[in-house]
């Protein structure tokens, strides 16, 4: 009942003051949205940082040991296995990436083991890259599932030898000076256009046995590609930092 009339009072009130004001006075002119030239086909926009473009050198990645990378550059990034994964030079928080990526045209393996890779933002928190065109697996190990954590929402997978692009909003956790966390790790993802991930909060980072907890870390840190064992293949690459 209190709840109600309060409510009330704050509705009149607001009507009350809102007869009195000017359109004016509600506009928000303090920050300039900066402009962006938006990329045409395929290409990044004017403000993205190109990660990977086809220029067959592997100049903004190293190995996730730090050593040279020894994946094939090409027109693609291509996975050779048992080199290991690799990492971006550079470090990232929040942010917008885009990503294409290619499993195997010749379909080898079942399950996890087929045109496995994946895109560790922070080199912690994995979205799966799978070939998931019929291939059954567990959900939240398929392409697009943010590994063990979320199924995605459907499976907007092509078929294996064709391009398919994820375009992710990330935002990085944030921790307290204690070490806990205070916003956890935030995923949406686009697969091919479709929504397959819608602002899910992470629970940790990807853990392959167990479950996840949070520790401490930087505000930025590099990205990584996964080697699987699988030549899967990436291309136009780049990210725009938020
Ligand atoms: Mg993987």
């Amino acid at each position: 009942m209190k709840r109600t009339f309060c409510t009330f009072l704050l509705i009149t009130t607001a009507a009350v003051i809102n007869a009195q004001m000017k359109p004016e006075e509600t506009e928000d002119w303090s920050r300039k949205p900066a402009i962006v030239t938006p990329g045409k086909m395929n290409q990044p926009p004017s403000d993205a940082i190109v990660l990977y473009g086809g220029a067959k050198d592997i100049v903004n990645w190293v190995s996730d040991k730090g050593s040279p990378a020894k994946w094939i550059a090409d027109s693609a990034l291509t996975v050779a296995p048992k080199t290991g994964s690799i990492k971006t030079v550079r470090s990232f928080g929040d942010c917008q990436l885009h990503i294409e990526w290619r499993t195997p045209a010749v379909v080898s393996g079942t399950s996890q083991g087929r045109g496995n890779s994946g895109i560790f933002l922070m080199g912690l928190y994995e979205l799966q890259v799978l070939d998931s065109y019929n291939n059954e697996t567990y959900y939240n190990g398929q392409a697009g599932s943010i590994y063990k954590q979320y199924i995605p929402l459907v499976n907007a997978s092509l078929g294996p030898g064709q391009w398919q692009r994820y375009d992710v909003i990330f935002t990085a956790p944030r921790f307290n000076t204690e070490g806990e966390v205070l916003e956890p790790a935030i995923f949406t993802v686009f697969q091919n256009g479709v929504l397959i991930q819608n602002h899910v909060l992470l629970k940790g980072p990807t853990e392959y046995i167990g479950i996840p907890v949070y520790k401490a870390h930087e505000e930025k840190l590099p990205l990584m590609l996964q080697e699987h064992g699988n030549p899967v293949s990436y291309r136009n690459i780049w990210i725009r930092e938020l």
